[in-house]
């Protein structure tokens, strides 16, 4: 579930859509959660799909550590990749905004925790953009990846947070903000093909 101030807007025929934020969505802000609307197919699922199905799954879903694909049912599934994203994971069912998103800004992630399929030609046009995007930039870039969440860990008790109650991991991600527990690492949502 995306955070109430978004809205979905077409970006253009290339593109296409995206997520963008409709007010000032502050750093250390839920962004997404995964909830319970969104659904879930093991690879033997997505496989006996008809293919105009299958087709709808692989281009919007991504594969959780458990190998499922997620189809997130609202504007999470129109949400793109920046090579400089502006939300990164807590965990790995957790997003939160690493900066300040500013009103009518594109709220963007990273599909490298996302175990891509195949590698995508990257169109964020981001000065840091790596041209690629591939399941193994989890492992190239998880940990400064991680380093961005943890700097921006501090504002998550201190800014309103509309999806705490749609945190299925919620005890974890307590745990974390409590400093009981770290972060999961990016580098652990890769999965092997
Ligand atoms: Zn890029």
């Amino acid at each position: 579930m995306v955070h109430p101030h978004t809205e979905v807007r077409l970006i253009d025929e290339k593109v296409g859509h995206g997520l963008f934020a409709t007010r000032l969505i502050p750093r250390g802000t839920i962004t997404w959660t995964r909830c319970e609307f969104d659904r879930t197919f093991s690879q033997e699922e997505v496989a006996s799909l008809a293919p105009d199905y299958r087709r709808i799954v692989e281009i919007f879903s991504y594969i959780d550590t458990e190998g499922k694909s997620v189809l997130c049912w609202d504007g999470a599934r129109n949400i793109n990749h920046s090579c400089e994203a502006n939300t990164l994971s807590i965990i790995h069912s957790v997003d939160i905004a690493i900066r300040d998103i500013q009103p009518n800004e594109q709220i963007t992630c990273e599909y490298g925790n996302c175990n891509l399929i195949e590698e995508l030609e990257c169109l964020c046009l981001a000065p840091g953009c790596r041209g690629k995007i591939g399941r193994l930039d989890a492992l190239n870039h998880g940990t400064t990846w991680d380093e961005l969440v943890r700097l921006s860990l501090p504002e998550v008790t201190q800014v309103a947070q509309p999806l705490l109650p749609f945190v299925r991991e919620r005890t974890l991600l307590d745990e974390i903000l409590k400093g009981q527990s770290a972060i999961r690492s990016h580098v652990s949502y890769y999965l092997p093909p």
